[in-house]
């Protein structure tokens, strides 16, 4: 995504590359008298997330913690200080592309083992030949295990107490993923400050993303929002 999602390149949509989204909107809204003038933001599924969780999910009142998706790829957004981390380009966030398999599988970003590679249904199904859905329990368990890898490391590196982690493939394994992925924290996040850092399931269940985009819009206008 470029700067205010001018153009975006979503890697799970080949034929979007320097897609002109914003504009589109906006033409979209100035051909009708009822949106003509609506002011229009920009932003990625995954942090809008993150606002939502801290609005009104499972990060309420919190201003410190990692929200991320995993689902058909593997998206984040981090609140840091009560505050949505941008980044250069507005891309903060990606925990997707953290390397949790050295020399693993080779990412849609062209790196190797990427989390997004590796734990995301897209991965898990080029991985196993099967969806999601048919995930043994030893899939289940690595998925796990692999998204607790890559949260310890950011949680060591930003000092989180907690990750909220939604998305149909998170969600979907259920309670052994959750256990899998908080073991792996466990053993990843051991300084003195990340050491307890907890895996919560996303509080707004497959809503999230649009009450995201409803917090994304109200940022700064409602009181309890994570400022973006
Ligand atoms: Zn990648």
């Amino acid at each position: 995504m470029r700067a205010g999602g001018e153009a975006v390149s979503p890697l799970n949509i080949g034929a979007w590359r320097e897609f002109p989204l914003r504009a589109r909107l906006l033409a979209q809204l100035e051909r009708h008298d009822a949106t003509r003038g609506v002011r229009l933001r920009v932003d990625n599924d995954a942090k809008a997330l993150a606002l939502g969780e801290g609005w009104v999910g499972a990060a309420k009142g919190r201003r410190n913690y990692l929200a991320m998706v995993v689902s058909t790829g593997v998206g984040g957004g981090i609140v840091l200080d009560g505050r949505l981390l941008g980044g250069e380009s507005g891309n903060a966030g990606h925990i997707g592309h953290v390397i949790v398999e050295p020399h693993g599988r080779l990412c849609a970003c062209g790196a190797r083992g990427c989390l997004e590679a590796e734990a995301s249904g897209t991965g898990i199904a080029a991985a196993t030949g099967a969806q999601p859905e048919m995930a043994s329990p030893e899939v289940i368990e690595r998925t796990g295990r692999l998204v607790g890898r890559a949260v310890g490391s950011v949680a060591n590196l930003l000092d989180l107490p907690v990750a909220i982690v939604g998305g149909s493939v998170a969600l979907g394994f259920g309670v052994a993923f959750f256990l899998a992925a908080q073991r792996e924290v466990d053993q990843v996040a051991r300084l003195e400050f990340s050491r307890g850092c907890r895996i919560e399931a996303a509080g707004l269940g497959e809503t999230a993303p649009l009450v995201g985009a409803a917090a994304l819009g109200w940022g700064g206008l409602v009181s309890g929002i994570p400022v973006s």
